[in-house]
């Protein structure tokens, strides 16, 4: 579901950022990133950022608002150079506002990067106090910035970028798809799980390598999709061509799934398969799982959209577009009460009576979070004359929060996590409710080896910390974590330098 109300009750997930990178020698290497943010801006739209790397050093801009609003045609022009990351963020994690706006910057004795980051890191408290007890400035409260420090701090340590990203990638733990700028080169890499997503892309006519979150962002620039990047590798582009290097820990990729379903945009390719039509076959698989007597399929816009289009084909029905979403709204303030966080709906979608007007409808969505917006959106069916309103959702319910990137709060925000489907059909007004099953949903996507189901399942495929734990779970449905926290995240900062200075020793 597209709605964001942005009320105090937000009852939508939130993605949380999507990063881009190239490396193009002689060609406007800002301009570009530019263009790939625009592309992933679906992904982010509180702040927007560009760091580019000229040879001598690396150049930032970054400020709250959307692509469009940060960015000038002399802001671009101003920023030559050959290599460069770019970075869009929903701020969940640690504090919004200009500090939060990513790249990060952290200065290494003469060397600068800029580091710009996808997901969410479930260990930097305790990181950070380390680096702080080590005199490790700060500007923020934000997880990617103590990957950025860290990077710095162990880098400065061993005088080998290299280096200081598998040190850090040792250490933290979570989900990250993170892009680093240095003057000279470009740097890539991804969680050992591969929560988040990160595709490689080349330029035509090798003029250049392009990394981003989706592949939407590879066309928008004229790329072409390579390959994902593994989880756990680290990809280092500059005048030497690409490299690769995996790093410490084992790779066991788990993917989100919720890419699949709601995140990504649909005209981008996961798995190597277009989103689009995979969640044409969700709905196929809805109609097949929850077939019901109907005039008439509509969806919610947009997301809702092609999955509405597979179940209208697999049960025969007419698919009409029956919600007309205003592309106009980007955010409202937060609504203090009820009336007004209904007019907060309205201003974004609104029922044609033309066409539900008498009819028994199939209403598809691609999520049930909170609960409170589908009970509007019913509503408005409702008051523009539908006669049944039978509410499919092509996910299973999401029972647990997720600590991988998406805002989903605690499970006490979740309808799903304390009511049966009967009860939720109740809260929501709807004449039926039904949701696809997860091994339905796992047949529809893309073939992977494992993917991330955790909202769904509870199992967790990064330790959660006990710290997190405690607030965040009803009583009695704690996380069941598929692993454990790696030694190596468990030494003091200090212990880590010791440990990489043994490895040099030994190998030299
Ligand atoms: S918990 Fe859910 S939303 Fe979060 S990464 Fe896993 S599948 Fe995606």
């Amino acid at each position: 579901m597209d709605l964001r109300p942005d009320s105090e009750d937000t009852d939508v997930l939130h993605e949380e950022c999507g990063v881009f990178g190239v490396w193009a020698p002689g060609l406007d290497v800002a301009r570009m990133t530019y263009f790939g943010l625009h592309a992933l801006q679906h992904r982010g739209q509180e702040s927007a950022g560009i760091a580019v790397g000229n040879g001598r050093t690396v150049l930032v801009r970054k400020d709250v608002g959307l692509v469009t609003q940060v960015f000038s045609d002399a802001d671009l022009a101003a920023m030559p150079g050959h290599v460069a990351v770019g970075h869009v963020r929903y701020g969940t994690s640690g504090g919004e506002g200009w500090e939060g706006a990513q790249p990060h910057l952290s200065t290494i004795e003469d060397v600068i990067i800029a580091l710009a980051h996808n997901g969410t890191l479930v260990n930097t408290d305790y990181l950070r106090h380390e680096l702080v007890e080590l005199g490790v400035p700060f500007r923020s409260e934000v997880d990617s910035e103590v990957a950025a420090k860290l990077i710095g701090y162990f880098t400065k340590k061993t005088h080998h970028l290299r280096e200081g990203i598998a040190s850090t990638m040792a250490m933290i733990e979570g989900a990250y798809a993170m892009v680093l700028v240095r003057e000279n080169a470009l740097y890539a890499f991804r969680d050992p799980n591969g929560i988040r997503p990160l595709v490689l892309g080349e330029l035509p006519e090798g003029r250049g390598w392009v990394v981003a979150s989706e592949t939407c962002a590879l066309d928008i620039v004229g790329a072409r999709l390579v390959r994902e990047v593994e989880p756990g590798e680290v990809l280092r582009i500059s005048d030497d061509g690409v490299t690769s290097q995996f790093e410490y820990q084992a790779q066991t990729l788990r993917p989100c799934v919720f890419e699949q379903v709601y995140f990504a945009r649909p005209d981008s390719l996961v798995g190597g398969r277009s989103v689009y039509s995979v969640r044409v076959k969700m709905g196929e698989r809805l109609a097949a799982e929850a077939p019901v007597d109907a005039d008439i399929v509509i969806g919610v816009p947009d997301s809702g959209l092609p999955p509405a289009e597979g179940y209208a084909r697999a049960a025969g029905l007419p698919f009409g577009e029956g919600l007309i979403k205003n592309r106009y709204v980007a955010r409202t303030f937060i609504q203090p009460t009820q009336e007004l966080r209904e007019m907060g709906v309205r201003l974004k979608l609104n029922a044609l009576r033309d066409v539900v007007e008498g009819k028994r409808i199939v209403l598809v969505d691609d999520s049930i979070v909170r609960g409170t917006t589908m009970a509007q959106i019913v509503r408005m069916l409702r008051d523009a004359g539908a006669s049944e309103v039978h509410v499919r959702i092509n996910s299973p319910e999401v029972r647990f929060p997720c600590f991988y990137g998406i805002d989903t709060g605690t499970q006490e925000q979740l309808i799903s996590a304390s009511h049966t489907v009967e009860e939720v059909r109740e809260r929501i007004g709807a004449d039926s409710l039904a949701f696809l099953s997860v091994e339905g949903l796992l047949e529809c996507v893309a073939p992977m080896d494992g993917y991330c189901c955790a909202c769904f399942d509870g199992r967790y495929p990064v330790e959660v910390p006990p710290s997190l734990e405690r607030h965040s779970f009803l009583p009695g449905q704690g996380p069941k974590n598929l692993s454990r926290h790696s030694p190596l995240a468990e030494l003091r900062v200090d212990q880590m330098v010791d440990v990489l200075e043994m490895v040099a020793d030994e190998t030299a």
